[in-house]
């Protein structure tokens, strides 16, 4: 089975475009988004019925909830929380009922998807720290768990004796891609960066493949067309940030 697996979508139709169109040369079965399809950009509306399209299975990250008046976003930063009132207006009841409706986390055969972390999904933690991989790596039930919310591509693993890794697993500046070969013995926690707001200093959308059969995850990364979704953030009259940080890749 061959999954496509992306996250941090954050209303960025011109960067969604760009990846769904890569995908289609990927012979994906499944589609899995761990979630934050919407916040930031200027098509939440647009991006969520192409993932609805596509039948994606997602989870719920905060903007996500936040836009759903789910999350109460007073700890969102400032930019952040003119994009989710913005967008609470913006979508239709039907995408509001979608947002709302996503669980938190999602199970299947040999892989697990959250946005944030696996223990206290609610949360929305930041996976930072090594004590937190080794919190997900003791609740997990299954080989892979697929995570997003950094906006940063990350793999972890979990060795025999019981160390976190980090393999060379980062694409070069210029995009283009990267793969791991995946044992089936250890775990893994992997973040598959943003498609719509990379924050890892490369401003090309991220995204995921996840072949269960041959056991390899690539992270491919795509330019696209950034001129047009800033400008769009900017005619929406949105936090001028939001445009800014799609060129730096911050
Ligand atoms: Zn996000």
């Amino acid at each position: 089975m061959r999954y496509g697996i992306f996250s941090d979508v954050h209303g960025n139709l011109e960067a969604f475009q760009a990846v769904l169109e890569a995908y289609k040369k990927e012979n994906i079965d499944t589609y899995l988004c761990a979630g934050d399809s919407v916040g930031y950009g200027a098509n939440p509306g647009e991006c969520l019925h192409l993932i609805r399209e596509l039948k994606a299975q997602s989870v719920a990250g905060n903007h996500d909830w936040a836009v759903a008046g789910k999350l109460d976003c007073h700890y969102f930063n400032r930019a952040a929380q003119e994009a989710v009132f913005w967008t609470q207006h913006q979508i239709s009841p039907e995408d509001r009922n979608f947002l709302s409706n996503l669980d938190l986390v999602y199970s299947h055969d040999d892989l697990i998807l959250v946005h944030g972390t696996l223990y206290e999904p609610a949360c929305f933690h930041y996976l930072v720290e090594r004590e937190q991989a080794d919190r997900i790596f003791h609740l997990m039930d299954r080989n892979i768990c697929f995570i997003g919310h950094t906006h940063v591509p990350l793999v972890l693993v979990q060795d025999g004796e019981g160390r976190n890794i980090l393999p060379d697993s980062k694409p070069s500046a210029s995009g283009g891609r990267s793969k791991i070969e995946l044992d089936s013995r250890p775990r893994y926690i992997v973040n598959v960066g943003s498609v719509g707001q990379p924050r890892d200093g490369n401003p090309s959308a991220a995204y995921g493949i996840y072949d269960s059969d041959a056991r390899t995850f690539e992270i491919h990364r795509i330019a696209y067309d950034i001129e047009t979704a800033q400008r769009k953030i900017l005619e929406a009259g949105l936090p001028e940030f939001l445009a800014y940080r799609l060129r730096m890749g911050q």
